[in-house]
């Protein structure tokens, strides 16, 4: 098959859709790779590294997709580029099309068979394609939150860790799944006091037998919750349900209770976020401060870490990539119905449910 990766347009994106070592599986394969020129650039993968895996250069994104079978992508694809889509491409890459209706119907126009990373899934049901993004999520939270507890950022002046004689900082983790679970893991290592709540007791026992006496594991309920938030230097809200806008968990009142200074990761900001006072922000301009305490909603948070997200996320893509570059679509998708419940847009209809009930509302 012949696969194109375009160079990534949208406003600081930095991340590409195919590495140089996945090139190389790729050609090893006998299928042929384009890259367009300066496409991983931003992220010191140059196009002599692309070149030495087999790949060939190409010069702008026009003739990479009229090249190209298989587009592989990161983000969704803006105007410009679902200008060049044909009834003939297979797009592969995040989508996020039920808020966006302008996306979905110029897709639906292409004809093109689009295949969503976040709605693919895996034996378990689980979304093998997200889970990555919410790895570098959870690890950064704590980074992004130990920064905004220092005072020039409006915290509360706290070294997350302590020092010999004076107590470290309490972190609350509201959701112990994969973005929980990850700023568990950094909070305990740089020497915090943490606490997760969650609502499935089966979390709650792994992340026990995990960490011992060094995790306050609670079932999350109303009031476990607001003793927490009130006695936390940190929160990070990292719940999901499942196809739904996030839980408003710390209400306003609420939030008027925490301490002067306390920061809130909210990570479940791309779901509408946790906190009623919560609005997503940018790697530009990530914080604000309300009643005192201070908010970081950073919406797209691997972006930061463009160069470790774009590895780890195509160590979870590679697999489906030879997939459909073996098989091609249709079969790989036969084969695979985890694939299958990837695909958002096939021959100008919408096949994924949840999708089209989004185009219903009105977000
Ligand atoms: P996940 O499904 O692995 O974990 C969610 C957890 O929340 C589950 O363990 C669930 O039991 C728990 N939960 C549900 N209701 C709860 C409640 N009332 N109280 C406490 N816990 C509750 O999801 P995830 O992959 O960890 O993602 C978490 C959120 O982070 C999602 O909204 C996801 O979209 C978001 N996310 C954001 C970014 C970003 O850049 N901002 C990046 C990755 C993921």
């Amino acid at each position: 098959m012949i696969i194109g990766v375009p160079k990534e347009i949208k406003n600081h994106e930095y991340r590409v859709g195919l590495v140089p070592s996945s090139v190389r599986e790729l050609t090893r394969l006998g299928h042929i790779v384009n890259i367009e020129t300066n496409a991983g650039a931003g992220i010191d993968l140059t196009d002599a590294e692309f070149a030495a895996a087999g790949a060939n250069i190409v010069a702008s994104a026009n003739e990479l997709f009229s090249k190209s079978e298989m587009i592989v992508k990161v983000k969704e694809p803006l105007a410009s580029e679902r200008a060049l889509l044909k009834p003939e491409h297979v797009l592969f890459t995040y989508l996020h099309l039920a808020p966006d209706l302008l996306q979905t119907e110029d897709l639906i126009k292409s004809r093109a068979t689009c295949i969503a990373y976040e709605t693919v899934t895996d034996k378990n049901g689980t979304l093998p394609l997200l889970s990555p993004m919410s790895e570098v999520a959870g690890r950064m939270a704590i980074q992004a939150g130990a920064m905004a507890l220092e005072k020039s950022w409006g915290g509360r002046g706290l070294l997350l860790a302590g020092v010999p004689g004076v107590a470290p900082a309490k972190v609350l983790v509201i959701g112990g799944g994969k973005v929980g679970q990850n700023a568990i893991k950094i909070a305990i290592g740089m020497g915090a006091n943490v606490t997760v709540l969650d609502k499935n007791i089966n979390t709650l026992e792994k992340l026990d037998q995990q960490y011992a006496n060094t995790l306050t594991t609670l079932y999350s309920n109303a009031e476990n919750l607001e003793q927490e938030v009130i006695r936390a230097d940190l929160v990070i809200a990292a719940v999901l349900l499942p196809g739904a806008a996030a839980p408003k968990l710390i209400s306003k009142a609420l939030l008027k209770k925490m301490k002067p200074g306390a920061v809130i990761v909210d990570v479940a900001i791309d779901q509408g976020g946790c906190c009623e006072t919560s609005h997503a922000t940018t790697h530009d301009d990530p914080i604000y401060i309300v009643d005192n305490i201070v908010h970081y909603c950073v919406a797209n948070m691997p972006g930061a870490v463009a160069r470790t997200a774009t590895f780890a996320l195509n160590h979870a893509t590679l697999p489906y990539v030879i997939k459909l570059a073996e098989l091609g679509a249709v079969e790989a998708m036969r084969q695979d119905p985890g694939l299958l419940a990837g695909l958002n847009v096939f021959n100008g209809q919408i096949t994924n449910e949840q999708v089209a009930i989004g185009q219903q509302k009105p977000w």
